[in-house]
């Protein structure tokens, strides 16, 4: 069995590789040839955390396996991140234990990869102004994949705990941005894709404060009761997600088609519009909208892709098991 360690994770993958992984699996989700397994996603009853697995297997790359972690509110406080991630993978022939990868960079990549890979099929091809809501441990990694879409001119943020938007200051620095720290009302005018990325339980951006053609990605809202955005902003949306079933339950369609605002039918797979089986994007002045859920198979593909990185670079770890 191989280890690779979370140290060296950094070293192996960068985003071109999460970006590659991601688009191709979202395209083998959508032809059928990779599923899903139901998530679990339990409330433990200890450092408020939230603890689960996301599995699948995708038959077009042999991937089998799970991602094991969750979300530790409590963890930065003692110099950890929130998130603690681990992916097991297991060889699809025989169900022996192939690999150990550590998780947490990669969760962070393959988020940001698969928003970034909805900004390349559905935002407006001219977007100049990207808009961030959250500023936590996830928003950089996010404008780092993000601004690799499209030319953007400028970054505008808002969080709800204005002390953490000195990150996205600081992310914009490194690509070269200019930064502003807006309202909300500015930010659903002004930007042309809007990544939301927080831990809210309640609606942030509402509808009318989003004006003219836009992509948002709403990243944060992976758990039953979270919510980014208003449900009625979902419904005017041409809606798209990584997995419908985790999008109507877990993301962020959960509240509007709960409340019968939008129907199941209208969701599309991300995986179509890369497939070219869905057009994606009809017009610049649309509103589209990426439930980016967060699927064990983004998580099985890049792991894959850093077992491999790992062996030809001589640092994967051994072990008889
Ligand atoms: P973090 O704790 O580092 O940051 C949380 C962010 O949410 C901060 O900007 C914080 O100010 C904001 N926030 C906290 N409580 C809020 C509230 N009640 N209302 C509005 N904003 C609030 O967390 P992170 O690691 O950056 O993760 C952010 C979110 O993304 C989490 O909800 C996490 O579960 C989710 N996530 C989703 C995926 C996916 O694949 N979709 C992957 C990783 C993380």
């Amino acid at each position: 069995m191989i280890i690779v360690p979370e140290r060296e994770i950094a070293g192996l993958v960068n985003r071109k590789d999460s970006f590659d992984a991601v688009e191709k699996v979202f395209a083998s989700m959508a032809s059928g040839a990779a599923y899903n397994f139901p998530v679990i996603r339990e409330s433990i009853g200890h450092a408020d955390a939230l603890y689960g697995f996301k599995s699948g297997f995708d038959r077009t790359g042999l991937n089998l396996g799970l991602k094991s972690g969750g979300y530790w509110p409590g963890n930065a406080d003692k110099g950890l991140t929130n998130h603690q991630s681990t992916v097991f993978l297991f060889d699809a022939d025989t169900g022996k234990c192939r690999a150990v990868v550590g998780g947490n960079l990669l969760t962070a990549l393959r988020t940001a990869a698969a928003s970034a890979v909805s900004i390349k099929y559905l935002a407006p091809t001219n977007a100049k102004v990207l808009g961030m809501i959250g500023a936590g441990h996830q928003s950089t990694f996010q404008v780092r994949a993000a601004v690799e879409q499209r030319e953007f001119e400028k970054i505008i943020g808002w969080n709800l705990h204005p002390e953490y938007l000195v990150n996205l200051e600081s992310v914009a620095r490194d690509v070269g941005l200019p930064f502003e720290v807006v309202d909300l009302d500015q930010l659903g005018a002004e930007a042309d894709v809007i990544i939301t990325i927080t831990s809210s339980f309640d609606p942030i951006l509402m509808d009318a404060q989003v004006t003219g053609g836009t992509h948002i990605a709403c990243m944060g809202t992976d758990t039953v009761g979270k919510q980014e955005v208003d449900a009625a902003l979902v419904a005017r949306a041409s809606v798209f997600t990584d997995e419908i079933a985790q999008s109507i339950t877990l993301g962020e369609c959960q509240h509007a088609v709960a409340s019968g605002l939008k129907q199941q039918d209208d969701i599309s797979q991300i995986g179509a519009v890369i497939n070219g089986d869905h057009p994606g994007r009809v017009s610049q002045d649309e509103v589209t909208l990426f439930d980016g859920t967060g699927v064990g198979l983004q998580d099985l593909a890049v792991a894959a892709a850093v077992v491999e990185l790992a062996l030809e670079k001589g640092v994967a770890l051994e072990v008889d098991f």
